[in-house]
This record gives structure tokens, sequence and C-alpha cells, in this order.
């Protein structure tokens, strides 16, 4: 799946929403959250996005890689 990092914080531009063809990029409190099983890799959302925050879970920067599981983490709290 795709995964939105750090630079979201505090951005949540939301143009991804927009695009998602699934509908599964979901608002928390300080940054946008893709849900994993219900992404499709489709693609759409990463270059919308104007801080570049999304990629593909696999491209994620090391230092940015907490995000893959906090990505996860989200959906399984709610
Ligand atoms: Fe939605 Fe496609 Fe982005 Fe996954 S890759 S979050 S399905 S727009």
């Amino acid at each position: 799946p795709y995964v939105i990092a750090s630079p979201c914080l505090d951005v949540m531009d939301k143009s991804c929403t927009e695009e998602c063809p699934v509908d599964c990029i979901y608002e928390g409190s300080r940054k946008l959250y893709i849900n994993p099983k219900e992404c499709i890799d489709c693609g759409a959302c990463e270059p919308v996005c104007p801080v570049e925050a999304i990629s593909q879970d696999r491209r994620v920067p090391d230092d940015e890689s907490a995000f893959i599981a906090d990505n996860r983490a989200f959906f399984e709290t709610v």
C-alpha cells in the first residue's frame, strides 16, 4: 500500500483524497492516513501531494519508516 509520512503533519492539504478511487484516505488529528487494507496501489495520490508526503511502502525513506506502522496502527485502533 501507499503510506503518508511526516510532510503531511499539520498540512493535510487533502488533494490526495479527491484523487483516491477507493476513498481509503482518512483524516487524523494532525495528518492523513491511508488504510493499508483498502489501498489498491494505484498511485494516483502520490503526484498530487503538494508536500510529497506519499510513497509506496517499499519506497518510504528509512527515516520515515515508522509511518508505515503508524498508518497501520491508526486503522487498528478505530
Ligand atoms: Fe488511494 Fe491509489 Fe493512493 Fe492507494 S495509491 S491511497 S488507492 S489513490
